[in-house]
């Protein structure tokens, strides 16, 4: 069974503009899936109603089988802790006026009644964020400092360690890497495919950079202006049956 079925979706903003049109795909337990297409295509807006940030016009979205596009908030609650986000911007993602160890125990928090972790134990808050820096790959002192005290690729490790704090089995990562210099994106990606294995993840890697989405994924899908035009594995990217669309951005990568 696929992790998560996406079946027909439509997104329409009041605007008018529809974002989503008629959006199908499936992601695969442990695989990371890529979702390219240029800014303003519907990328973030697909990936915010996946987190039912945003309700869909039509359409189901199934995680692990369970339709959830129409649950309440109450019976929702033991989804919310199965699919993270990471989004382009960590200073926009962090609370400013948290130190950076009470940003990273905030989701445990907010689902510790419903969570069972098998990677990290939970024996003091000081050892759990202890853990989530190191597998970061950041030193355990920068927990006592603020956003602000860290570089922006620093930043985005801390967002990845609260994502992965409550091991989710999904995690959208929404250009996880756009407002890095090219040094860090690079780090941050091997530390992104190292911990999807380690923690057994599946991404949905999101990103208009088509370079970094098929280092990343097995399987890619490609949108222009809301609706879906390629599905393909990462393999047949430079394949004569590519979308015309899917050979133009590879004709500029
Ligand atoms: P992407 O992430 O691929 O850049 P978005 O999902 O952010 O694309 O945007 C898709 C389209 O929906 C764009 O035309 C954008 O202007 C529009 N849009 C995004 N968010 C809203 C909103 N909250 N209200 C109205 N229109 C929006
Ligand atoms: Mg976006």
């Amino acid at each position: 069974m696929s992790l998560l079925t996406v079946k027909e979706v439509t997104k329409s903003y009041k605007s008018g503009k529809i974002a989503v049109n008629n959006v199908s795909f499936h992601l695969d337990k442990g695989e990371c899936f890529g979702l390219v297409g240029e800014s303003g295509c519907g990328k973030s807006t697909l990936a915010r109603c996946l987190l039912r940030v945003e309700n869909i016009d039509s359409g189901s979205i199934c995680i692990n089988g369970e339709a959830i596009e129409k649950l309440s908030e109450r019976r929702l609650y033991p989804y919310r802790n199965k699919i993270q986000i990471v989004f382009q911007n960590p200073s926009a993602a962090l609370n400013p006026r948290l130190k950076i160890k009470e940003s990273l125990l905030d989701p445990y928090e907010q689902f510790c009644s419903s969570l069972k972790l098998s990677y990290f134990s939970y024996s003091s808050k000081e050892q759990f964020v202890r853990q989530l820096l190191d597998a970061v790959e950041l030193p355990s002192e920068l927990a006592n400092r603020y956003p602000h005290e860290l570089s922006g690729g620093q930043r985005q490790r801390v967002t990845i360690a609260r994502a992965i704090s409550i091991e989710p089995e999904l995690i959208v990562l929404d250009e996880p890497t756009a407002s890095l210099d090219v040094l860090s994106q690079k780090a941050v990606l091997i530390l992104l495919t190292e911990l999807r294995k380690t923690l057994n993840l599946s991404y949905l890697f999101i990103s208009h950079d088509l370079a970094a989405v098929s280092q990343m994924s097995q399987r890619i899908m490609v949108m222009k202006s809301g609706e879906l035009v390629d599905q393909f594995d990462g393999e047949h990217l430079s394949s004569q049956d590519r979308h015309p669309y899917t050979k133009d951005l590879v004709s500029i990568f």
